[in-house]
C-alpha cells in the first residue's frame, strides 16, 4: 500500500452537520489555519440531506444554544421558518438546500475536503517534542486514512495540531455512520456507553408474520392518540410503572408502531439486557379515544335514535376500519351469540355493562407487547456513545487528550424528533471551532 503524507492545522474527520458548522465557523473566526475535512464518503453532508424527510428540521426554539445556533445560520446566509411548535426549517424546506450551502460555503472558506477517505486511526504525541508547534495546541496527531483510486487502496498519514472527531454515531448506516468513532475514541482511551438504535419503530408481539395483530392487516393505518410506555413488569399480569406518555399520530406499519410519538418513546426504552433485563419488562399502551370516555359515549347512544345502530358501525365512526376491526376482535375473540351475530352486528341496546367497558378499556388501552426495538437502519439517532465525563461539556474538547474534541452524535448525547439532534451537533461544532480559534490566536 502506498503511503502519503500531508499536514494541515486543524483535522475534522467527518462532514457531516457538525464536522461542517465546525469547519465553517473555523473559515470565518480563523481564516489563517489549513482546515481539512476527512469524509468517508465521495460528498459531504449525505445525511443532511435525508433529514425530516427531506425538509431539514434544522433547530427547535427550545433546543440548548439556539440564539447561537440561528446567528450562525444568519451569518452564512439561510433564510429560515419557524412553525409555532418551535420547530425550524429552511425556507425552502429543502434539506438538500441547506447541504448544498453548508459544503460550498465552507470550500469558498479555503476548506480543503478529502472525500471518499476513511480515516482509520488517530495517535499523539506532546507538541513540546516537535519543532514549531502550533500555538495553543497541546498535542500534534499522526492521522491515518485510506482511500481508492486508480492504482488501488492508497494510505495517506496526515500530522494536525488540533482534531475534531465528527464521525457520527452508528444510525443510518447508509449516510456513512457505522461505528467507527467509537473504536477510534477507546483507542485514544475514552470509553463509550454502549450504542443502541433510538428514534426508530417497535416491533410488537401482536403482529404476526404477514399481517398484523389478529391476521388483521393495520400497515398503513394512522390514528391520533396517545401513546404510553410501562416498564418494570414483575409478572405478565403486571403493567409496570408509567415512564413515558405523548400525544401525536400513531402509524400502525406492517411490524407494529411507529410515529413520532413512539420514535420518542425508543429514547426510554434502553435496558441492561446482561442484568437479565429483556424487552419482556416493557408495554406499550394507546389511547385512541383520549379526549372523553368512550364508554359514556357509548352508554349515551343505547338509548333512543342510535340504540338499534350496530356497535361495528358505531365503533367505526371512531377509528379506522381496520382499527375498529382489531378492537372488535379483541374484545370478542370472534364469538357470536345464538342467532350468529359477532358483537359488532349487534345493536349498541344489547350491549351489557361489560361489554361496553370491554369496547372502551381496549380503546383508551389498546396494549402492545415490544419484541424489538427497529435497528440502525430506520433508527434516526444513536442512544450512547463517548463518555460525556470525558469531554469539556463548553468546548466538545477531550478531557483526557488535549487539542482533541468530540462533536455532534459521537457524543452519548440523544434528544427527542423536532430539531433537537441536529442542534446538537452544530452547537458543539461550533464550540469546537471557536475554542480553536480562540485558542491560536497570537
Ligand atoms: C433519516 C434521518 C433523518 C433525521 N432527521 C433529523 C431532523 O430533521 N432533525 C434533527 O435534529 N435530526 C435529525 N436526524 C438526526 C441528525 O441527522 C443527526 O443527529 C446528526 O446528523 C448528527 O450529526 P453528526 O455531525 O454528529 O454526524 P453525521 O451527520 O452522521 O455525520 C458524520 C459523518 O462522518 C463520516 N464518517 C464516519 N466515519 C468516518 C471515518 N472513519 N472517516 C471519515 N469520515 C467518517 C460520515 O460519512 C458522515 O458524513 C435524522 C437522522 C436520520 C438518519
Amino acid at each position: 500500500m502506498v503511503k502519503e503524507t500531508r499536514t494541515a492545522d486543524v483535522v475534522i474527520v467527518g462532514g457531516g452537520a457538525s464536522g461542517l458548522a465546525a469547519a465553517i465557523e473555523l473559515g470565518m473566526k480563523a481564516p489563517a489555519l489549513d482546515v481539512l475535512v476527512i469524509e468517508k464518503l465521495a460528498e459531504p453532508g449525505r445525511k443532511i440531506r435525508a433529514t425530516g424527510s427531506g425538509r431539514c428540521n434544522i433547530s427547535n426554539t427550545g433546543a440548548a444554544g439556539f440564539n447561537r445556533i440561528m446567528e450562525f445560520f444568519r451569518e452564512i446566509g439561510l433564510v429560515t421558518r419557524t412553525y409555532d411548535n418551535g420547530l425550524v426549517y429552511p425556507y425552502s424546506e429543502s434539506a438538500a438546500d441547506v447541504a448544498t450551502l453548508l459544503v460550498e460555503r465552507a470550500a469558498s472558506l479555503g476548506v480543503r475536503f478529502a472525500c471518499g477517505e476513511e480515516l482509520m486511526s488517530v495517535k499523539y504525541m506532546p507538541s513540546s517534542l516537535v519543532s514549531q508547534p502550533l500555538p495553543g495546541s497541546g498535542n500534534v496527531f499522526q492521522l491515518e486514512s485510506v482511500f481508492k483510486d486508480r492504482d488501488g487502496i492508497r494510505s495517506v498519514i496526515t500530522q494536525a495540531s488540533f482534531v475534531i472527531m465528527a464521525t457520527g454515531g452508528k444510525a443510518g448506516p447508509t449516510y456513512g455512520t457505522i461505528g467507527d468513532g467509537y473504536r477510534i475514541a477507546r483507542n485514544l482511551g475514552h470509553s463509550v456507553v454502549t450504542p443502541v438504535p433510538a428514534l426508530t419503530g417497535i416491533e410488537c408481539g401482536e403482529w404476526d408474520e404477514d399481517h398484523g395483530p389478529c391476521g388483521i392487516t393495520l400497515g398503513g393505518t394512522r390514528s391520533a392518540g396517545v401513546v404510553s410506555l410501562y416498564r418494570d413488569r414483575s409478572h405478565a399480569f403486571s403493567e409496570g410503572t408509567k415512564i413515558f406518555e405523548e400525544a401525536g399520530e400513531i402509524q400502525f406499519t406492517k411490524y407494529g408502531l411507529s410515529g413520532i410519538c413512539v420514535f420518542n418513546m425508543t429514547r426510554h426504552m434502553r435496558y441492561d439486557r446482561r442484568g437479565g433485563e429483556s424487552l419482556d419488562d416493557f408495554l406499550v399502551k394507546a389511547d385512541l379515544f383520549p379526549d372523553g370516555d368512550l364508554a359514556e359515549y357509548i352508554r349515551d347512544r343505547q338509548n333512543g335514535a342510535f340504540s338499534e345502530t350496530p356497535a361495528g358501525e358505531l365503533l367505526r365512526t371512531v377509528l379506522k376500519e381496520p382499527l375498529a376491526d382489531y378492537i372488535i376482535r379483541t374484545v370478542s375473540g370472534g364469538a357470536v351469540d345464538e342467532e350468529g351475530r359477532g358483537i359488532e352486528d349487534r345493536p349498541l341496546s344489547s350491549l351489557s355493562d361489560e361489554e361496553v367497558r370491554s369496547f372502551a378499556d381496549h380503546v383508551h388501552a389498546l396494549t402492545f407487547h415490544p419484541s424489538q426495538i427497529r435497528g440502525w437502519n430506520d433508527a434516526q439517532v444513536t442512544m450512547g456513545g463517548v463518555s460525556l465525563d470525558e469531554i469539556n461539556e463548553a468546548t466538545s474538547e477531550s478531557l483526557l487528550v488535549e487539542s482533541l474534541y468530540i462533536t455532534g452524535e459521537l457524543a452519548d448525547r440523544d434528544y427527542q424528533c423536532g430539531g433537537f439532534n441536529l442542534s446538537n451537533a452544530w452547537l458543539t461544532g461550533l464550540a469546537a471551532a471557536d475554542d480553536i480559534a480562540g485558542r491560536t490566536k497570537e
